[in-house]
């Protein structure tokens, strides 16, 4: 395990069989936290239930030094009241406490830093030294380079902004086993309920298809959806098309909903309100099909369609 100077803790996201790409690319952010160009000994947390996949899964990346293990069947759900006593106690021999800046980490993190007596520094998009991070604020608008002073610090990484640490040989890392009981009984599980879906996660794709208000119904949503199928693309949507029911809002792009930064996005009747831009800026390479020439969205679009989407949909899906 680390001393409380120099050693990180990287909170694994997890589905008890295999490590989420946002994990992947916050263990990628960890190693930018260095002392003297060494990077500090990294510490991969696995909270669940019958979870061994995942610590083989982690056994495979070389940037992992051990893993911190909590295998009890009170933690198959996630329960961030849970998580957050036992992530707290186990962080205090860290200077460092990394997770990704998903829903997952933006339930757990801040409860984690209140319990550390601590402040958080949210959604990281650059680690410049063991205490001065960059973070974008006002939608992504502009960037704060803040200092933090506390001896732990808490974070949340801005996954899009860093790529994912190679999954290479078998290294057979130590897994230290800790039996701790939750303490919390704020919250119990009840129920989940998941929309499975055939179609790539949104964070992980390299094609990403999003619909706006522009494809004014439900119905119309599937031109989105056959696109994405031809292209073997995950679906997004903005918050109005989100609001406005045409898909549930898991699906969300934006300041609010997802960050994604695949290599192709497509912004269909979208007019590009900062808050969607916030989540898409990172992407490289942006098409925008939109009616209206002056709409915000092709001030960042590589490429611009400018015409009905319910002519260019079609023809689109078909040349495919
Ligand atoms: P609109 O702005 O209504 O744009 C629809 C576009 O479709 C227009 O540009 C129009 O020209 C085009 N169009 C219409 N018909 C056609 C056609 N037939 N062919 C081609 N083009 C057509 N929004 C997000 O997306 N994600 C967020 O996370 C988010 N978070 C927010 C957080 C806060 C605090 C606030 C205040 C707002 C947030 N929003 C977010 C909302 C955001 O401000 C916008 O309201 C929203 O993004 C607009 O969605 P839209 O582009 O689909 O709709």
């Amino acid at each position: 395990m680390g001393s409380s100077t120099h050693s990180t803790l990287v909170l694994v996201e997890h589905d008890n069989r295999s490590v989420g790409i946002d994990t992947l690319r916050t263990l990628r952010a960890a190693l930018d936290l260095q002392c003297d160009g060494t990077p500090l000994d990294v510490t991969a947390m696995v909270i669940g239930f019958q979870c061994q996949p995942v610590v083989e899964a982690l056994n495979k990346i070389s940037a992992v030094k051990n893993i911190l293990l909590i295998d009890t069947e009170c933690c198959q759900q996630v329960l961030a009241e849970n998580y957050a006593e036992l992530i707290a106690s186990a962080a205090k021999d860290f200077s460092h406490v990394l997770a990704p800046a998903t829903t997952f980490g933006k339930n757990v993190m801040p409860r984690v830093a209140a319990l550390l007596g601590v402040g958080q520094l949210s959604d990281v998009s650059e680690i410049e030294s063991l205490d001065v991070v960059v973070r974008p604020i006002y939608a992504g608008n502009a960037l704060a380079r803040v200092k933090s002073n506390d001896s732990i610090k808490v974070m949340t990484i801005r996954s899009a902004s860093f790529d994912a640490v190679e999954i290479g040989e078998e290294c057979s890392l130590e897994v230290i086993r800790l039996d701790q009981e939750i303490a919390s009984t704020s919250s119990t599980f009840i129920s989940q309920e998941k929309v499975e879906s055939e179609r790539p996660e949104l964070p992980a794709a390299r094609v990403v298809i999003s619909g706006g208000r522009g494809l004014g119904s439900k119905v119309n949503f599937a031109l989105v959806e056959q696109l994405a199928d031809k292209l073997g693309a995950a679906i997004g949507a903005s918050r109005a098309a989100v609001d406005a029911g045409f898909v549930s809002n898991d699906l969300q792009v934006g300041q609010t909903g997802k960050i994604v930064a695949p290599e192709l996005y497509i912004a269909v009747g979208i007019s590009g309100a900062i808050q969607h831009l916030a989540g898409i800026k990172d992407s490289k390479v942006i098409v925008a099909i939109n009616s209206d020439p002056e709409a915000p969205i092709f001030q960042i679009a590589d490429y611009g369609l400018v015409g009905d989407l319910f002519d260019i949909m079609p023809e689109f899906i078909r040349s495919v």
